[in-house]
């Protein structure tokens, strides 16, 4: 479970700045020589969301990754973190940020004994991640420092509810 959040959680971080992006950082990646022309229209049209396109693709060439590049951790080994197209490298973050989850949820899990604990546990951690990638970007910190307010809640609300 935490190697599917894991891989989640790239996609939080590689889509919601572009997502929330403000004309200064639309303009400059659209100047970026690195980006495919197919992010670059995302970004045009405002169209790339975290659900939308659903398939995941390669940011530098535009390739549509298949199910074999997508399963976490043991794709990015067998791709050798490099696009199987264009052989742009996908940067250590994917990797480390899939393995983290792994280790750690593996971990809440046998500290709590308890699955709501180790999933609150879990769920705290990957949001602390993804907000620790996105702080630099004004616009998603804002919408994740209420994200973080209503799950603060949510935290006290399971820790009442579970202690009766
Ligand atoms: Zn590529």
């Amino acid at each position: 479970m935490g190697l599917i959040t894991g891989s989640f959680v790239n996609v939080c971080i590689d889509r919601l700045p572009m997502q929330f992006a403000d004309k200064e950082l639309r303009s400059r990646l659209l100047k970026s020589s690195e980006l495919s022309s197919l992010l670059k229209n995302h970004v045009q049209d405002r169209t790339l969301t975290l659900f939308k396109p659903t398939r995941s693709f390669c940011f530098y060439c535009g390739h549509q990754l298949r199910w074999f590049e997508n399963v976490p951790l043991l794709s990015y080994i067998f791709i050798k973190g490099r696009c199987r197209t264009c052989n742009a490298a996908l940067g250590s973050r994917l990797f480390w940020t899939e393995t983290m989850h792994g280790l750690w949820y593996g971990i809440f899990g046998w500290l709590f004994q308890n699955w709501i604990w180790s999933l609150f546990a879990g769920i705290n951690f990957s949001f602390l991640w993804i907000l620790a990638y996105c702080r630099s970007h004004q616009q998603v910190r804002i919408k994740l420092y209420y994200a973080g307010g209503v799950l603060l809640a949510v935290n006290f609300m399971v820790y009442f509810f579970i202690r009766k």
